[in-house]
């Protein structure tokens, strides 16, 4: 538990498509070995606001920065410079990234599927690569799984393959995008398990959820967004039990 990497500033950032501002002016610090829910109703920038963290959406004012390094650009004198797509690559690194649709490939085993990014990224060798995929299947529980297809696994399963995965490249940071929305209920809770282990191991993670109870009890921060801007934050107590916008006490009421 080092808990010295991770550290997200994002600073006045927004976002448009078109006319259309998808985020407006959002500012969050997240502290190395956090864990941050993000709340919000269909379309109100959280999945923007996700990508934005690692350069796959260009945001139009502000900036964010990870460890002090800007996301998507460096610094010279007082200007930004765009980085080039392999640099973009390179610090894409340090974000590991889950989605609703794990996206594995179907075509390799488990195993192949956790030793790929390393060895492609020259970070690892073949030997190490495999045994870090045992370590990380260890980790989510799948050890027994590392010969099957991918696409032989239920749901949950896979997208517990997807958390390893992403694992694999020893990212700094954790982004989850609604990772259980697309699995049946009875599968929601083994992926929850896998993330609160990875909230106790000290990387920093950012979940964008509707699941209230892990909130409840994995959240250091609860942020709450309504039209691409964040209306509340604070405590999960805070925002949970005690919500002051009357929004995010309406969103509550539905989602509980
Ligand atoms: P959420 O994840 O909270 O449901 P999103 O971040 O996906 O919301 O979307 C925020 C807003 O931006 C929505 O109005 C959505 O339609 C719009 N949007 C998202 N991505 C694009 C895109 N690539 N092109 C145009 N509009 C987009
Ligand atoms: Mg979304």
């Amino acid at each position: 538990h080092s808990g010295q990497t991770g550290h997200i500033s994002i600073t006045g950032v927004s976002k448009y498509f078109g006319r259309h501002k998808a985020l407006d002016n959002v500012s969050l610090e997240l502290e190395p070995g956090s864990v941050t829910v993000i709340l919000g109703p269909s379309g109100s920038g959280k999945s923007t606001l996700l990508r934005a963290i690692n350069h796959l959406e260009r945001v139009d004012e502000g900036f964010i920065q990870i460890d002090g390094d800007y996301i998507g650009y460096r610094q010279a004198g007082d200007k930004l410079y765009e980085l080039k797509e392999k640099e973009i690559l390179r610090q894409r690194v340090n974000v590991g990234y889950v989605f609703q649709n794990f996206n594995l490939f179907p075509h390799l085993t488990v195993l192949e599927n956790l030793i790929e990014a390393p060895i492609a990224h020259k970070q690892l060798n073949r030997k190490a690569a495999i045994e870090q995929a045992y370590q990380l299947l260890d980790v989510v529980g799948l050890r027994n799984k590392a010969d099957a297809w991918s696409r032989h696994l239920s749901g949950g399963q896979q997208q517990r393959i997807a958390i390893a995965r992403a694992l694999a490249l020893r990212p700094r940071v954790m982004l989850f995008d609604e990772p259980t929305s697309a699995l049946d209920p009875e599968l929601v809770g083994e992926v929850l398990d896998v993330i609160k282990k990875l909230a106790r191991s000290g990387t920093t993670l950012v979940v964008v959820t509707h699941e209230i109870g892990f909130a409840r009890e994995v959240a250091d921060n609860v942020v709450f967004m309504v039209d691409g801007k964040i209306v509340e934050q604070g405590s999960s107590d805070e925002v949970l039990n005690h919500p002051q916008h009357s929004r995010t006490r309406q969103f509550l009421s539905k989602v509980l």
